[in-house]
This record gives structure tokens, sequence and C-alpha cells, in this order.
């Protein structure tokens, strides 16, 4: 059977796994210049009997590789993404980052080391296979407009039936695997807006017209759209990070520029939190006679896990009773957002999650100076994507 062998093999190869993962995570790269990562990934398969890998694929840094099975069959997509964050590391680790200032805080590294070797395995039962398995190794998650977009119109979905994507989690305890059906992470945009006052002399306020009140008014406006037009069974959040109010204290602010970030579950909810603070900045200029420049962009949609494919994979999980895995188990959603959502806007697909808290010590959040995984969930990923590809790949059964 298939998954026996694919185990098997995994097995074999968990401390080399570990190995690849300390190698990326000591050599991490920023979004969109994961050159030498994109290296070392070519490089890799120059010795795996897969049938084709594309690199600079879609002019970008991405890395597409094709495993063809001896029968024919589903196309199933894989992927994994390697870009690292603009984070100084502090975890003391004895592999930590040799490139100052950025690091593997979000478990990039693991995610590419483990399919790596996945990878491999699978191309050395293709006799096995049916089907076709397309890995994509993704440049560019953490920055937008991310790597995904590139990827997708470059063709790397063209003939896919299915999409699979893990994410290893350091908030969740190592020997769980984490599944949700339906909208499961957050969709996230922008907006920036000038308010372009008039500036003047604090002893004269007439004869100016203050960009610093109208502005502060905005920022208390926008709050009322969550807590006034959402429905309070559903979600979604509104922050300012950016106020540049900067000036002298008896200068009358000629303008302001104000940038923010939204979060939410769903398109609908999307669509009323940028019409209402559209409105609130529109608002502006009648209220404060004011002239309001104002930007709204989407970026990453809703995550949304197509149910058939969801439930196939908690089905392939559950039979494969892997060892190291003591429960599957839903999760509510989770809050950050990711580009895995442009795949699944296109082909159905189920992104899901691995958990990997450190065995002692405190779980640092993802992208923090001290985050770490724990290398077991490694070896539980290449286990856990091995099982839902045998589940649709298996030809040796049949
Ligand atoms: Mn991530």
């Amino acid at each position: 059977m298939l998954l026996k062998q694919l185990m098997e093999k995994l097995d074999q190869q968990k401390d080399r796994i570990i190995e690849i993962r300390r190698y990326l995570h000591e050599h991490p790269e920023l979004s969109f210049q994961e050159e030498e990562t994109a290296k070392y990934i070519s490089e890799f398969y120059k010795a795996v009997p897969v049938d084709s890998v594309e690199t600079n694929f879609g002019g970008q840094r991405g890395v597409v590789v094709t495993i063809k099975g001896a029968k024919p069959g589903k196309t199933i997509a894989i992927r994994a993404d390697f870009d690292a964050l603009p984070i100084k590391e502090e975890t003391g680790l004895p592999f930590a980052s040799k490139n100052e200032g950025v690091m593997h805080a979000c478990g990039h590294d693991g995610h590419t080391a483990y399919m790596l070797v996945l990878a491999e395995t699978l191309a050395e039962c293709k006799d096995q296979l049916k089907g076709t398995i397309r890995v994509i190794h993704q440049p560019a998650e953490e920055t937008p407009p991310g790597g995904a977009i590139g990827m997708i119109k470059a063709g790397v979905l063209d003939g896919v039936d299915a999409i699979i994507g893990i994410h290893v989690m350091s908030n969740m305890k190592t020997g769980q695997i984490y599944y949700r059906s339906g909208n499961t992470q957050t969709g996230r945009s922008y907006f920036k807006l000038v308010v372009q006052g008039r500036g003047g002399h604090g002893s004269s306020p007439h004869l100016a017209n203050d960009a610093i009140v109208a502005a502060s008014s905005f920022v208390m406006n926008v709050q009322t759209i969550v807590s006034r037009r959402i429905n309070p069974f559903d979600t979604a959040s509104i922050t300012i990070g950016n106020f540049d109010g900067k000036g002298s204290f008896n200068v009358i602010k000629d303008a302001v520029t104000i940038e923010g970030d939204v979060r939410t579950m769903s398109p609908e909810t999307r669509e009323t939190v940028e019409t209402g603070v559209r409105d609130f900045a529109e608002g502006l200029e009648k209220s404060y006679r004011v002239k309001s420049i104002f930007e709204f962009t989407n970026d990453y949609p809703v995550l949304y896990n197509d149910p058939e494919v969801t439930e196939h994979v908690r089905k392939a999980l559950e039979q494969a009773s892997i060892p190291e895995v003591e429960a599957v188990l839903e999760t509510p959603p989770q809050p950050p957002s990711e580009d895995f959502a442009y795949y699944l806007e296109k082909v159905p697909g189920c992104f899901f999650y691995v958990g990997a808290a450190p065995e002692s010590g405190e779980a640092y959040p993802h992208h923090h100076p001290k985050f770490t995984i724990n290398e077991e969930s490694l070896i539980i990923s290449a286990k856990a994507m091995a099982a839902v590809v045998a589940s649709y790949c298996d030809g040796s059964s049949t």
C-alpha cells in the first residue's frame, strides 16, 4: 500500500528534514528577495526523479515541481511558502539567523523542509501513484501583494483539481492537527486617508482649518462601523496604526495622513466596512471643509476552505492513524491573513494546521523575535500531507 510505504520512507528521513529546516533557518531571506532559498530548492531536486522543475516561476522566485504517477488520475497541488521576515532573531538557538535583521519567524523554513523531503519520497514512489502532483514552492507570502497572485497568473493552477496547504502553529499543541471548513482566516484590507486642511497660528483658528481635529473625528467615527453596522454575530476589526500629526504645539496642522488595517471574515462584511470608512472620510469634507484623499485596497481575501475537500482531508488524516498524531480537531477561525486564500478562490482546497508548540517553556507567537517551533511538527506535517496526497493518488490498490 502506498501510504504505508510513504510513512516508512518518511520515518527514515526525520533527521534530514530537521537538518534542512535548520539550514534554511540560518539563511532567511525577505519576501521577493529569496534568491538563495530558491536556488537551494531547485538544487535539491537535481538528484530527485521528478518529471519537471520550473524555476523563476511567473517571473518570481517560485519553484514548481511536477510528479506524474504511473496511472492517470486527478491533479493535486501541494504548497509550501519559503520567505522570512524583517525581524531580529532573539531565540539564542545554535542555528539562529545568520542574516542580520531577517528571521524565519513564521515557520516557512519548516514548511519548505518537510515539503522537499515529501516531494522526494513521492517521486520515489511514483510507479504506485495515479494522477499528478504539483509541488508549489511559493515565495513572498508575508508581503502584499504576496507571491501567490503571480504564481496563479503564470498558470500554476491550470488543470489542478484541488490544492492543499499546511501551516505549522506555535500556539497549537504538538501532536494535534486542526482543520476548519468554510471561512477560516481573515481577509485583509488597507486604507489611507490624507486630510488636507489649512495651516495657521494657534491664536487664530478662524483663519485656518485644523486637519488634526478633522482627522481625530475620523479616528473615533470609524470605530462605530464595527459596533453599529456589523451584525453582532459577524466579526470585523478596524485598526488605525498610523496617524501622522506631528507638528508644533502652537501651529495649526494643515494636513494629516492616516493609515489603517481592516480584517473581516466574509466578503460582504469587507464591503460594509469599506463603504463605512469611505463615508466617514468623504463626510469630513462637508463637516470640516477639509479635502479628503482616500484610498482603500483589498489585499489577501478571506481564506475559504472547500467543505468537500476539507471533509476528505479530515477523513484521510483520521484513517492514516499517524503515530505522532494524538488528535485531529476542528479549530475556530484564525485571525491572521494568508495569501493561500488566493489559490482557494480559484480551485477547491483546504489549508490546515499542524500543532508546533514547544514542549516546554513559552510558546511565542508567530512573527515574534523569540518564535520557535517544535521540530516534531515537521515529520507530522510530512506524514499528514502524505496521507492527504495518498488518499487522492493511491494507484497501488486499484
Ligand atoms: Mn506564515
